[in-house]
């Protein structure tokens, strides 16, 4: 059964202060009809933070709607390239991708009337929305992604989309670019409250990973992430084969496949081939496995090559795991390396990180309570709703 949490129940993790805080910041704003729109409901780091976001706003007396858009298969092939390229890939940039692009917006701009006093649009799928409205109130482009080399000519084309809009949020301060519009940064946060983050007993810890057949005769290797590319799975594969031949141990790569991302199906294939009795791939929708995974691993790895924020790294760090993180983009913000985790960047920096956890699990506690602690201070969710508050408030007449 779902439970509608209010800003209340937070204080036990972020204190009364915060708390008065954010219902302060909230106040002038009530009654104010506040939208977010990107392109999926299901699957990834913004479907996480946006039901966690747009309840407890509602909750704190704003408005706050949440809407998806819709497209066909091929919008999505090119809604993903486009993805790929700004965090870096190549890409043909044909007029058909430009017009297939253009012409889906368009007509969920039909479909989609909008009489808001803010309006946030999440990432690159929904960003040509704005040129269909007449604008009466801010609108605010929040891109996710990692930024750090976008492909030029990718960019240059959404630019004019963009500059269209009032502001422009990212991930982390590295993410600046040349655009004559406002930016801001916010790195987000995650909610102690969801499925994946919410507390576990040993029990429903031990039932789920029965209930997956994860077997946990050896220490556990995990890594969670949508099956994309930019997550490493293959040097995932390659720095446990390694670590394994020093210490025992099996490997579980977790994910899933966002419906707004066609690639996620062929890549979980392609990591099929790898599979054995101490490899364990699976593509389930189970916030609960997430979690027990997270709980239970021995180490966890987020072996990202890009990654705007990286939500499972704070989710694993605030459950006191042990995190080797790819040292990347949002993911460097989250671990200070050697003190809350490590930060590695090739399959052999992260298969010696692995085998010296497995071996001195006294150290894997240490940057595990770090970890945790870093959280508390710097990535749990009442933050982001904070910097939104204030975002708000910054735009009010
Ligand atoms: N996630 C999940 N099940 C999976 C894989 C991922 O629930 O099998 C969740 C994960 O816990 C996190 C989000 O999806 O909350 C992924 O966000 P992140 O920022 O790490 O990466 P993104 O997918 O947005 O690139």
């Amino acid at each position: 059964m779902s439970v509608i949490h209010t800003i209340g129940d937070y204080e036990q993790y972020v204190g009364k202060e915060v708390v008065r805080r954010i219902e302060a910041k909230a106040r002038p704003l009530h009654d104010m009809h506040v939208l977010h729109m990107n392109s999926t409901y299901y699957g990834g780091g913004v479907s996480q933070i946006l039901s966690s976001l747009t309840l407890l706003t509602n909750s704190l007396g704003i408005e706050t709607g949440w809407r998806v858009i819709h497209g066909p298969p091929d919008f999505f092939s090119v809604t993903k390239k486009f993805h790929n390229a700004l965090q870096g890939a190549e890409i043909n940039l044909s007029g058909r991708k430009k017009e297939i692009y253009e012409d889906v917006i368009h007509e969920n701009a039909v479909r989609n009337h909008i009489d808001h006093d803010m309006v946030f649009v999440h990432d690159p799928q929904p960003l040509p929305l704005i040129t269909h409205y007449r604008k009466k109130c801010p609108w605010v482009w929040r891109c996710h992604l990692d930024l750090t080399a976008p492909n030029r000519e990718v960019w240059d084309y959404l630019v004019p989309f963009i500059e269209r809009y009032d502001a422009v949020i990212l991930s982390c301060g590295e993410y600046l670019r040349d655009l004559r519009r406002p930016q801001v940064f916010f790195t987000p946060g995650i909610d102690p409250f969801s499925i994946v983050n919410r507390e576990l007993s040993e029990s429903a810890i031990d039932e789920r990973l029965e209930h997956y057949g994860i077997p946990t005769d050896l220490p556990l290797v995990v890594q969670v992430s949508r099956f994309d590319r930019w997550k490493d799975p293959l040097g995932v594969i390659r720095a446990f084969e390694k670590a394994r031949k020093e210490e025992e141990c099996t490997l579980v790569l977790v994910g899933n496949v966002a419906t707004d991302d066609p690639e996620g199906a062929e890549v979980y294939r392609s990591l099929l081939t790898h599979r054995n009795e101490r490899i364990i791939v699976k593509s389930v929708q189970d916030g609960a496995l997430v979690n027990a995974l997270q709980r239970r691993a021995a180490v966890v790895l987020q072996k990202s090559l890009r990654e705007g924020f990286g939500l499972t790294v704070s989710e694993a760090m605030w459950k006191g795991a042990a995190v080797i993180g790819g040292n990347v983009g949002g993911i460097r913000h989250q671990i200070e390396d050697g003190e809350s985790g490590f930060l590695v960047s090739s399959v052999d920096e992260a298969a010696e990180r692995i085998v010296r956890l497995l071996r001195d699990p006294d150290l894997a506690e240490q940057l595990g309570r770090a970890a945790r602690e870093r959280v508390r201070e710097r990535f749990l969710f009442t933050r982001t709703v904070e910097q939104y508050l204030d975002l708000i408030a910054a735009f009010e007449p």
